[in-house]
């Protein structure tokens, strides 16, 4: 899918806005992906590669983002206002824009620790494991696999595809969030219904056979 921009409603993904119109093309469809992934290369696995500075709370400077990713010939057509539109258009709000720094809110392997609003989460939460890492689970709780958060999804079934890219029979493990929450265990939001926590005892987990 391509981003576009209608002129009443601004940047969207696909070929028409939810109006009808037929937008002024921003990002083509075959330049999206690879966009993506450098974007999120950057800010989440290896900044320094790329050549991106980010401080302790994963920002990084919009500018020096454009530059370290526009130097590079795939990518010379690349605009500030283009990096705007990905985040703008992000389905699962996977970053955000402010005072002209960005960042990746979740996801990230480098070291970095973004300073998330805090609060009440819903009454549960949902994540998607094998059937051997769920024995685990139940003794030791969850903790994060290649990542630096353990990713919890307000949606079961959303819990359960992201666990199937990777694994085949998903088990469904629920989180009580809201007491994970009371017992101040750091639990925050980090997208659109997506929340990161740093691990969750086990006390507080129902596996659903
Ligand atoms: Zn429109």
């Amino acid at each position: 899918m391509p981003v576009k921009k209608c002129e009443s409603h601004g940047y969207y993904r696909g070929e028409t806005c939810e109006c009808g119109e037929d937008g002024e093309l921003i990002i083509p469809d075959n330049k999206l992906k690879p966009l993506g992934k450098i974007v999120s290369g950057a800010l989440r696995h290896f900044p320094k590669d790329i050549g991106v500075n980010l401080d302790q709370n994963g920002w990084a400077d919009l500018d020096q983002l454009l530059e370290a990713i526009s130097s590079r010939s795939r990518y010379d057509w690349l605009t500030k206002d283009d990096l705007i539109a990905l985040v703008e258009t992000d389905k699962k709000g996977r970053y955000e824009i402010e005072d002209n720094k960005i960042r990746a809110t979740y996801g990230h392997t480098v070291d970095v620790s973004p300073d998330l609003p805090k609060k009440e989460p819903p009454e549960e939460l949902y994540y998607g494991s094998s059937e051997e890492e769920a024995g685990r689970v139940e003794e030791i709780g969850l903790k994060p696999v290649n990542k630096n958060k353990v990713h919890l999804s307000e949606e079961s079934e959303s819990a359960l595809e992201v666990a199937q890219a990777s694994i085949d029979n998903p088990v469904l493990i629920v989180v009580k969030a809201k007491d994970v929450y009371k017992e101040n265990v750091d639990i925050r939001k980090a997208a659109k219904s997506l929340w990161v926590a740093p691990e969750i005892p086990p006390e507080f987990l129902e596996i659903k056979n």
